[in-house]
Parts: structure tokens; sequence; C-alpha cells
């Protein structure tokens, strides 16, 4: 579902134009565990628009001095957040300098931005809606949040603004047994993947090898493990619709491409006879930039003589093959006699829920502040680099944002440490993890 974050300085309505889209009155703060306290979220249902909001209002009501700055740093994770952002002002005060500096903020966010000038009920601020132009993120749209008045303008700009629905997964929301999860089998040519999609379907579904003529539209095989929807990615279909004259190096990594975008967890499945090429590392390589969750599948297990060792062996070389996904599952299997899908299949749910997970602020925060203390970032140029405050912006794959000084300055060893204690002090093995460096002024 896309993310809506409502932008703007104290007082303008933003709280107002949040209870007008989530529609109630109370009830207001998401209660799945671990989502943030300190902005609230809701899902909006608007005209046959489905998406999140985020409203920043909650820190107006703190009245410490660094609210300011807090108030920067929330609107800041709020935009990061953000698919389309909805940014305030109020239309009978015009344009104050606060306004100025917010609108700053929210056209570096590099997403689409619709401008509100709210409190214009009856025509009213007008005056104040022309100045607005003056902000630089396009028309206004003359709006009453109080009095919901502007509303169809704002569907109009929403429908304009919002991601386009992929259309599989819209249907897919209201199915009995919830959304289907997506996965896709990735790995060189003869490692196996259409030999254990086989024997995952229970059927001889896919062909093996190329054979010409077959077309099918949909890429994916619908599958169902102990009551989950699963939606796997037909390997053998691409294969049977590639052209003849496709090298078949290119091909697979094309192909690759492809399945690591269908899904949201990948299994790299490897020949363990002959592990880790570089085609494989270049596999991950992708699963990390495209930000899915990784499980790595020993196939032809049944072809091994020393098991325990080759084991401990392939589990050292992830480690130090694969630091962008420390900690991914290493799962041994044969896909041909069937044996270890079922602990492949808890691994990918294992995987998918990592890459989901959402941590609160405030456990984040706790988490800083040790992880500061134990190891305090370098001084640059004598001047102390200070990270005050962090918070998670995204999940799927976990994206953590840290605001402070100087952060362009922190070298790379030092971010990386921090992802790697973020990794373990909030248990996310095997996922990519994204961090983003906010330096305020
Ligand atoms: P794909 O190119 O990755 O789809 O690989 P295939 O599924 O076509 O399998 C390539 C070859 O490996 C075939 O001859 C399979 O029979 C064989 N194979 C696949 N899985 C296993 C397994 O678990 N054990 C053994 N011994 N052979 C396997």
């Amino acid at each position: 579902m896309p993310t809506v974050a409502i932008v703007g300085r104290p007082n303008v309505g933003k709280s107002t134009l949040f209870n007008r889209l989530v529609g109630k009155k109370l009830a207001l703060v998401d209660d799945r565990p671990g989502v943030t306290r300190d902005r609230r979220e809701g899902d909006v249902a608007f005209g046959g628009l489905h998406f999140r909001v985020i409203d920043t209002a909650g820190l107006e009501e703190a009245d410490d001095d660094t609210l300011t700055g807090r108030m920067r740093m929330q609107t800041e994770a709020a935009i990061l957040a953000a698919d389309v952002v909805l940014f305030v002002i109020d239309a009978r005060a015009g344009v104050l300098p606060a306004d100025q500096s917010f609108a700053e903020l929210t056209r570096r966010a590099g997403c689409p931005v619709i401008l509100i000038a709210n409190k214009a009920e009856g025509g009213a601020g007008m005056s104040g809606a022309y100045e607005a132009f003056s902000l630089g993120l396009g028309d206004p749209i003359p709006f009453s949040a109080e009095h919901g008045e502007g509303l169809g303008e704002l569907h109009n700009a929403l429908i304009e603004a919002l991601p386009k629905p992929d259309s599989d997964e819209e249907d897919d929301e209201d199915a009995p047994g919830g959304r289907a999860l997506r996965v896709a089998i990735v790995g060189r040519p003869n490692a196996g993947k259409s030999t254990l999609i086989n024997t995952m379907l229970g059927e001889e579904r896919l062909l093996v090898g190329p054979e010409a003529g077959i077309t099918r539209d949909s890429i994916s095989l619908d599958w169902e493990w102990r009551g989950r929807r699963i939606k796997l990615h037909d390997t053998a279909g691409m294969r049977r619709r590639a052209r003849i004259d496709d090298k078949l190096e290119k091909l697979a990594v094309s192909d690759g491409l492809r399945a690591v975008r269908f899904a949201e967890v990948v299994v790299m499945l490897l020949d363990a006879t002959i592990p880790f090429e570089k085609q494989d590392l270049t596999i991950v390589d992708l699963v990390e930039s495209e930000g899915r969750a990784l499980v790595i599948g020993l196939n032809k297990w049944d072809l091994v003589a020393d098991q325990p060792g080759l084991l401990k062996q392939l589990r050292e070389d992830c480690t130090r093959l694969l630091p962008q996904v420390r900690g991914v599952a290493v799962v041994p299997l044969s896909g041909l006699a069937g044996q270890g899908v079922d602990k492949l299949m808890q691994a990918v749910m294992s995987a998918a829920d990592v890459w989901d997970r959402r941590v609160s602020t405030s456990r984040i925060n706790d988490w800083l502040g040790d992880a500061l203390s134990r190891n305090p970032p370098p001084a640059v140029s004598g001047r102390r680099i200070k990270i005050r405050y962090a918070t998670q912006v995204k999940s799927r794959p976990p994206h953590f944002a840290l605001f402070g000084n100087q952060l362009d300055a922190l070298p790379k060893s030092y971010t990386r440490y921090l992802v790697n204690a973020l990794r373990e002090a909030f248990d996310l093995p095997g996922t990519p993890i994204r961090l983003s460096l906010r330096t305020s002024q």
C-alpha cells in the first residue's frame, strides 16, 4: 500500500486533515506492535484509492525547546517514507518563514507533492492561496479540512500522484488466507530450480529444458504451504519464452533480474557440488540492490559425501562473501528427493518476517544511546560528529534514518558498525538494511 505523509508547520490543520482522511476521530494511533508511537498512521479508503497516511502533528503537543528540531526530524522521516507528500499551509495566515523551511525539506524529497491551502472555507484566504505559489510546489488546492471542502480536487491530485496499483496485488489483499507471498527461485542453469519447483507443486507443471511454442502470460504459479498462499515465480516459463539466439549466460542474468523484481523473498539455489561462482555473487548483489529478502538453498545435497564439513564451510563462505546479507539462512536440500523443502520454506517465511519488521522509535533510540557510548563516532577535523536521533522509516527491507550533525562525514566503517549493530539488536539476519543520514543545520 502506498504511503502519504502530511507535512507542514504546527497549527496549519494537519491533524484535522488526517482525521478527515482516516474518517474517525478516535483510535488514530496505529496499534500494530512495533509501529512508532510518535507519529500517527492510519489506513485510508478514499473514493477507490487506498493508502496509508502519516501525520507528523503528534510532536506539536510536546513543549520542550528541542521541539522545532524534533519536528523537523520527524518530518524528514515521514518524507523519506512517503510516496506522496501533502504539504499543508494556513491560507489565512499566508506563507510564513516556517512554511518556507518545511517546503525546502519537501522539495528535496523527490516524490510528488500536493500543496494544500487549508482553512480556505467559503473562499477565505484567497490571497494566502495565491502566495502559496511562491513555495515552488505547484498549484495550491484551496481546501478546508474542517468543512470538507476541496476533497474532490484532492482526490484528482492523488489519482495523478499515487503510484499505479499492481492489479495482481489488489485482488490479493481481500483473498482468504491474505495476500500471497511472492517467492522466486533463482540460480545458475542446472542448479535444479525447475526440479525443486516441480517437487513443491507436486506435479510435473514445469518442463525441464527449453520447449518451443509455449507462451503464457502469467509469470507466477499459485501454491500453498501450510495454509500460506504463495506465488512462485515461474522460472521455466521464462526459459520457454526466451528467444533461441539469447546466450545462455545473458539469459540467466536477465531472467534472474526479472525473478528478483517479482519476488519479496528470493531463494538463491546453489548446486552444492559446485557452489559460489561469480554469477551467484552477482545475483546476491541484485537482491541487495533491489532490497529483497534472501535465503540460500544448497541443492543436490544427496550428492554430498561430507555433509557436516561442507555445510560448515559454506556457512563460513557466506559470512565472508556476503556481508551485505549477514546471517542469511543457508538450507541444505534435495529438490529431486524432496528433502529439506519444509526447512527451506520455514526459512523463507522467517526471512519474510524479518524483511517486514518494524521497530519502534523508542527502542531504536534506546539502542542508539548504547551503540554510541560503546563506540562513539570519530571526530572530523577536530569536531565530533553528533548522532541525535534514529527512526525506522520503512520496512521491506528495513530502512532506518539517522539525524545529527556532520553525518555526511561519517566514515563507511562507522556506518557499517551501526548497520551490523542494528542487525544484531533487532534480530534482522539475512536482509538488506538501508540507512539514510540526515544532517540538520
Ligand atoms: P534448472 O536449470 O535450475 O531449472 O535445473 P533443473 O531443474 O533443470 O535440473 C538440472 C539437473 O539437475 C537435472 O538433471 C536434475 O535432475 C538434476 N537435479 C535437480 N535437483 C537435484 C537434486 O536435488 N539432486 C540431484 N542429485 N540432482 C538434481
